[in-house]
């Protein structure tokens, strides 16, 4: 962008609106209810009517009802063995949720791979250090010391965009000039110490806590990081609802405002934008409800699904399945895929599926974490299988999606992969937005400071 686009509260611009909504919604008194994972959408005859769940403390079944849904669990970046995310966060929730709820998944292989994430330690890998560190002039190097980005960006060289350097990054690894852990050499110990510690504060804190490193004196081992889910849910852009009654999506869990790459820094305005429309649109269908619906079947079939993973004898655990599963992705659906690799994870994943089948959780005294892995493990294996098939139909290289075997953006594969559990994928081309719509765009631009900037 050549013009200012971004709000930011120094390097914690999330939390500060986390604390403001936090702060709002207590003076509105919304019920907040944060201890309750949800495990199924009850709909009833295509109608949403609630959430079911279970209290992660005490294991205490739960019923939502409602009659609207606005989905925010977030997207599907830590299927990956290298991700940003928090940990157990990013499963792949919401696109359980959805699907089972009827709703349809659209580019599931989106996926934007950020350049830099720690490697260690193990439990952390993916960490993010920030891109401000490239910024402030942090140099990119392999295991020989060349400044890789010489060859694939040489005007802007680390300052080239997000995706070109983490596709640069993983070329380096994967062609065999990379460290002996698999990463690359992010290093800002040649800028001043004191513009470290005032610019890159917490970047210097993290790497002391996580590994005891100074990077005033030695450089970063990175690699690329599962950062953003630009797939996910498919939602319509008039009335932001999924295709199934009462029932929405937003931020990660959402797709299709940010095409197949996002800008920095545009994730945090979308969920205050479409936060707010969303919100409107889903109160609107509810003051139109005629007539509630409730299906006792439904809220049956959720039970019965929580029952079976508690009380089944199955021997596998989830959080040792999570990890195949995340290798699996990092080998077969990186940051580049090909029509080999893509069929070959299909063919493991088929095999995991069959090892999920046999899943039982084990909660203890301390709670009931292994119910919510077990969940979680479900969300992700479904997520990878969109992501798998929807990554193999796309035969194209575009945005974050790059194909060895296809090199090139294609222009008849302008449109949407969308996937449903049972149809599988689906192509959608792009339709040309009506003429009135653009011009109503276009007066839009024209009128804001942006476009008098522009001028
Ligand atoms: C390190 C890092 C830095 C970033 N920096 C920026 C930035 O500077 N600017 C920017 O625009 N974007 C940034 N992003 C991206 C941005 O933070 C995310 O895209 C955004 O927070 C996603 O918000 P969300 O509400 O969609 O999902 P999330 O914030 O992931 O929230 C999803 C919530 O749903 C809950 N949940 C999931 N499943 C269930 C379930 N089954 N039951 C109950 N609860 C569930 C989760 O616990 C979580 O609280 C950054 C991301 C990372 C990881």
């Amino acid at each position: 962008m050549e013009h200012r686009r971004t709000c930011y509260a120094g390097d914690y611009t999330g939390l500060q609106i986390q604390r403001t909504l936090l702060h709002r919604a207590q003076e509105l008194q919304v019920p907040i209810v944060d201890t309750i994972y949800i495990t199924r959408l009850l709909v009833s005859d295509g109608r949403i009517f609630g959430a079911y769940g279970f209290d992660i403390v005490d294991g205490v079944p739960v019923v939502i009802h409602a009659d609207a849904v606005i989905l925010a669990a977030g997207g599907h970046t830590r299927i990956w063995r290298h991700t940003s995310s928090r940990r157990d966060e990013n499963t792949g929730d919401s696109f359980r949720l959805a699907a089972l709820a009827g709703a349809r998944i659209r580019d599931a292989e989106l996926v934007q791979f950020h350049p830099s994430g720690l490697l260690e330690p193990s439990e952390a890998a993916g960490t993010l250090v920030s891109e401000a560190a490239r910024g402030e002039g942090g140099q990119l190097r392999n295991a020989q010391g060349e400044r890789f980005m010489e060859r694939y960006d040489p005007e802007r060289m680390e300052l080239s965009t997000r995706d070109r350097v983490a596709l640069a990054s993983y070329t380096e690894i994967a062609e065999g000039r990379g460290t002996e852990k698999g990463g690359v050499y992010l290093d800002v110990s040649h800028l001043p110490r004191e513009q470290i510690l005032s610019k890159l504060p917490r970047v210097y804190r993290t790497l002391i806590d996580l590994q005891m490193l100074d990077i005033t004196k030695q450089p970063i081992e990175v690699a690329p990081t599962a950062h953003y889910s630009m797939g996910g849910v498919w939602v319509s852009p008039e009335t932001h609802s999924s295709g199934v009654d009462g029932l929405y999506a937003i931020g990660e869990a959402a797709s299709g405002l940010h095409g197949a790459n996002r800008l920095g820094g545009n994730s945090l305005i979308e969920l205050l934008v479409y936060g707010r429309i969303t919100g409107g649109d889903a109160a609107d269908y509810v003051l139109g409800l005629v007539e509630l619906r409730r299906d006792p079947a439904a809220v049956a079939e959720a039970r019965a699904e929580m029952q079976q993973l508690l009380t089944g004898s199955g021997e596998e655990s989830p959080r040792l399945l999570q990890r195949s599963l995340r290798n699996l992705m990092t080998d077969h659906a990186g940051v580049v895929r090909s029509e080999e690799g893509l069929r070959e994870g299909l063919a493991k994943l088929d095999q995991l599926e069959g090892r999920v089948a046999n899943l039982t959780a084990h909660p203890d005294i301390a709670g009931f974490d292994d119910l919510a892995h077990a969940f979680d493990l479900y969300g992700s294996v479904l997520a990878a299988r969109a992501t798998l098939e929807c990554a193999l139909e796309r035969r194209e290289t575009r945005g974050c999606h790059n194909r060895s075997d296809y090199p090139q953006q294609r222009e008849e594969l302008r449109g949407n992969m969308v996937w449903s559990p049972g149809a599988g994928v689906v192509f959608e081309p792009v339709a040309e937005a009506p003429e009135e719509l653009r011009a109503l765009a276009q007066q839009q631009i024209d009128d804001s400071p942006v476009g008098k900037l522009a001028e």
